[in-house]
């Protein structure tokens, strides 16, 4: 059974009164652990293609089985699931969060999945693009050949089925661009099936298999071998009816500079896409609940405690001050009981504001320092501030009770 099963796609776009049909009918079936290059002329039909492979849209007729299951049937939740579980995305503009360090980048799939430890996975995935060096650094503080290696990082954190990859070496210079192949032909020899969309013939030339479009339809299926055989021994510079080489390299970028920071245009591009935090699905920050609930439960118990005292000492006409300690008397005994009940509380709520401090802090650095687009800082804060003022009552308490002792000590010396 092969991973991708593709037969009749279809995609038709309405454009006005027009029908595009940016995928004509294709079938295509790629083997698990084949490295397959798609090229075509712009508007080929390459990305829609792309798109519907990683399952971020649906096909108008046709089926997509992937790793034998009917694609076109899921829900759109599955859809994510599946996007998120299985496939791993390497873009032209690498599309990577500015602000955070690489390897929170690369764990961003791990969020989605809802996975907890990030960092150990995400650093064994920097080092299988040779890049753990670079882990806490920033994007901006990276070359365009490593911010794409941090971005093929982030696809195959999670162990995808697929790797899909729209035109990733497009923005770079050619030297990185083959760097970066390199990284896509080890991957793919530790078993990682890779697609990939290019229109540079010699880019294409480093997958094993190459698929040609042309007006939404397949023109050529090949094993790369088969094309460079056919061409005699020494590889064509440019493939036949790939896109003409004057415009396009008149539009690749310019080589990154000595100092290895990226060209204007890819900065540029960098800018346009960056993909916001605010754009995760907001989640609760772990630890905002548990220190709003601590804090309340334990500010309640030291009100209540405090309020019951008071209360059963006004009901049965008992005065702890009025006491002579000299000829100490008995309080009542529903006093000692209820105060009894109620000192318990008030220690349990100092346990719990204790939780409420802890979990406080730690849900308020874990929304600072990891990426996401967490929730819950208020209630954080107000869970830490109710702690702390439940815990500072005993201590101020003591501190008083301390310095009268201390002072009527000295006076009873005299
Ligand atoms: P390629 O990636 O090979 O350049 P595309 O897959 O982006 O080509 O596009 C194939 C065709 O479908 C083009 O004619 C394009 O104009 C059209 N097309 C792509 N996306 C849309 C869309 N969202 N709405 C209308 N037409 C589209
Ligand atoms: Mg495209």
């Amino acid at each position: 059974m092969p991973l991708i099963e593709v037969r009749a796609l279809t995609k038709l776009y309405q454009m006005g009164d027009s029908v595009v049909r940016a995928l004509d009918g294709v079938d295509l079936d790629i083997e698990r652990g084949e490295f397959v290059a798609i090229t075509g002329a712009s508007g080929s039909g390459k990305s829609t293609i792309m798109h519907l492979l990683g399952c971020l849209d649906r096909p108008t007729a046709g089926v997509y089985r992937l790793d034998g299951r009917d694609v076109s049937g899921l829900s759109d939740s599955e859809l994510a699931v599946t996007r998120n579980l299985r496939i791993g995305f390497v873009f032209q503009t690498f599309n990577l969060i500015n602000r955070v360090t690489a390897w929170e980048n690369v764990g961003v799939p791990l969020f989605y999945a809802r996975k907890t430890n990030t960092k150990a996975p995400a650093f064994r995935a920097l080092e299988r693009v040779g890049l753990a060096s670079r882990a806490a650094h920033q994007p901006n503080e990276l070359s365009g050949g490593e911010r794409q290696r941090v971005a093929i990082a982030r696809a195959i954190v999670n162990d995808p089925l697929l790797v899909l990859a729209d035109e990733p070496t497009g923005n770079l210079d050619t030297r990185t661009g083959e760097q970066i192949m390199e990284i896509f032909r080890g991957l793919n020899e530790q078993g990682v099936t890779v697609i990939m969309v290019t229109h540079e013939a010699e880019i294409a030339q480093q997958a094993r298999r190459i698929v040609q479009m042309r007006d939404g339809k397949i023109l050529s299926d090949r094993p790369t071998k088969d094309i460079v055989a056919e061409r005699g021994h020494a590889p064509p510079r440019k493939l036949p009816s790939v896109e003409p080489a004057a415009p396009l390299d008149a539009a690749a970028p310019p080589p990154l500079d000595v100092a290895g920071a990226p060209p204007v245009e890819v900065a540029a591009a960098q800018q346009e896409t960056p993909i916001a935090a605010s754009a995760l699905p907001p989640r609760i920050v772990r630890g905002a609940m548990p220190a709003i609930v601590c804090g309340l439960v334990a500010a309640a118990l030291w009100v209540l405690g405090y309020a019951a005292q008071v209360a059963l000492q006004k009901i049965y006409g008992y005065k702890p001050e009025a006491m002579d300690p000299m000829h100490p008397k008995m309080p009542p005994m529903p006093v000692i009981i209820g105060s009894g009940i109620a000192s318990l509380g008030m220690l349990v709520g100092v346990v719990l504001a204790i939780l409420a401090i802890v979990s406080g802090y730690g849900a308020r650095r874990r929304a600072r320092t990891e990426i996401g687009n967490w929730q819950g800082r208020r209630r954080a804060l107000v869970g830490l501030i109710l702690g702390w003022v439940v815990v500072a009552i005993p201590i101020i308490v003591i501190i008083i009770a301390v310095v009268k002792l201390a002072t009527g000590g000295f006076g009873g010396a005299k």
